[in-house]
């Protein structure tokens, strides 16, 4: 880690990730079991060991013949004595003999190789071997993917397709998970009108609202919408109030977080609840409040879209994970070379939206000429965001963090 220095009053970005996962794992969510079909995409609540050997028992990898290998005498001839095929359970092989075996099918008792039949001559009830397969080859032993009792799955596991799959392969039907986060919304501005409403002028349409419901789903989260919020401070508390008492875990609010007349997110705060605020040492972005109204914590993003979008990916995204009771929440970064020139170093730490273009034999990330943090049109050009760290010129070739946009609105 660089140390380095972000103008008064200022939190770096990686700091404030760090106090917001802190805060996240205070609280433990609660846990329900699921049918495995039900379970994807919840967050495993337990340890789990395996229950059994997975495979159950020894079986073959391929369609062929199996045998003992200390049985092959120089003439690789065997006499057939049993045909298995898969979900047939074997008899113990008779010695000095070989089993017709199909894959999948179980080792019968006595054998320990199997050849793969396109190197066989083959009858019904003869084989010789063109090719000698070393002993043990093609068999996969009873525990090979995992054995009864190691560990299998890992609590803090958001479980996918595979995690799902590995669970049934040792005959679980269902695991205790975490039950989703409710996340209340609400997004404050006399300026919104909610798309379908006719416009009228000094009016925008309200962006967050369907933006961050979208990015809070795409997490995990249940979404409780709790809509606009007015530009005072009665019905910004009398909104968070609201928001209390809608049984959320989390708040988060859009805009009015700044130091501005029309900005009553954190008087309303300390109003209602307790508050820390803070300025994060990041752009787009700033001002995040952080704070508890009731049982339910809050996080108060600034108002600008593009703001919205970066700090719900970056700053949002791993306390809603880790609130969740997930164990990875901070996103991998790929060194991807600049496509781009800074002369100037800046003072907070850069997001830029950038997608990834092919130079080369390589790969380069281009940022979108539009890097306001009011417009988000980049944000949908993008691949995802390159990190420009304060205090560094950037040049083309140098190599700079990548967030894939992928894995950011993944959980
Ligand atoms: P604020 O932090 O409330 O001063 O908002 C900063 C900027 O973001 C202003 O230009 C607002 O009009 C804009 N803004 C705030 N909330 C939204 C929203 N929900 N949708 C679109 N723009 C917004
Ligand atoms: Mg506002």
């Amino acid at each position: 880690m660089t140390d380095i220095c972000y103008p008064p009053g200022l939190i770096g970005v990686d700091d404030v990730i760090a106090r917001l996962v802190a805060l996240a794992r205070t609280q433990s969510p609660a846990t329900e079991t699921l049918p495995l079909a039900q379970a994807a995409g919840r967050v495993l609540a337990t340890d789990i060991n395996a229950p059994r050997d997975v495979p159950p028992e020894a079986n073959s990898a391929m369609d062929g013949v199996a045998f003992r290998h200390a049985d092959l005498s120089a003439s690789g001839e065997l006499r057939i004595s049993q045909r298995i095929p898969a979900g047939v359970a074997p008899t113990p092989l008779e010695p000095g003999t070989a089993a017709r075996i199909f894959t999948g099918a179980i080792i019968p008792p006595g054998a320990d190789t199997v050849v793969m039949q396109e190197q066989c001559e083959l009858t019904p009830d003869h084989v010789r071997l063109l090719k000698i397969p070393s002993p043990g080859a093609n068999v996969r032993p009873a525990g090979q993917d995992v054995a009864q009792g190691q560990p299998m799955l890992a609590r803090g596991l958001r479980l996918n397709a595979a995690a799902l799959g590995l669970a049934a392969s040792a005959g679980l039907a269902s695991l205790p998970v975490h039950v989703p986060l409710r996340v209340a919304i609400l997004c404050t501005g006399d300026e919104l009108l909610e798309p379908g409403e006719p416009w009228r002028s000094g009016s925008i349409y309200n962006s967050n609202r369907p933006m961050l419901a979208a990015l809070l789903r795409g997490w995990g989260c249940d979404v409780i919408d709790l809509g606009k919020v007015a530009d005072s401070l009665a019905d910004t508390e009398a909104a968070l109030a609201r928001a209390a008492a809608s049984g959320a875990d989390v708040i988060i609010s859009t805009g009015g977080v700044s130091v501005g007349e029309e900005d009553h997110v954190r008087a309303a705060l300390v109003a209602r609840g307790e508050i820390d605020f803070w300025k994060v040492a990041i752009k787009p972005g700033k001002p995040v409040a952080v704070g508890q109204i009731g049982n339910a914590r809050f996080i108060g993003l600034p108002g600008n879209p593009q703001s919205v979008f970066v700090t719900a990916l970056l700053l949002a995204r791993p306390f809603l994970l880790a609130r969740q009771g997930q164990s990875a929440v901070l996103p991998p970064s790929f060194a991807v070379a600049a496509g781009f020139e800074r002369s100037r170093a800046a003072d907070r730490r850069e997001y830029l939206r950038v997608q990834l273009q092919e130079a080369g034999a390589g790969r380069i990330q281009v940022p979108h000429p539009q890097q306001s943090s009011g417009a988000l049109l980049s944000a949908v050009w993008a691949d995802g965001l390159a990190l420009v760290e304060a205090g560094a010129p950037v040049q083309a070739g140098d190599l700079l963090p990548f967030l894939p946009f992928s894995v950011l609105l993944a959980p």
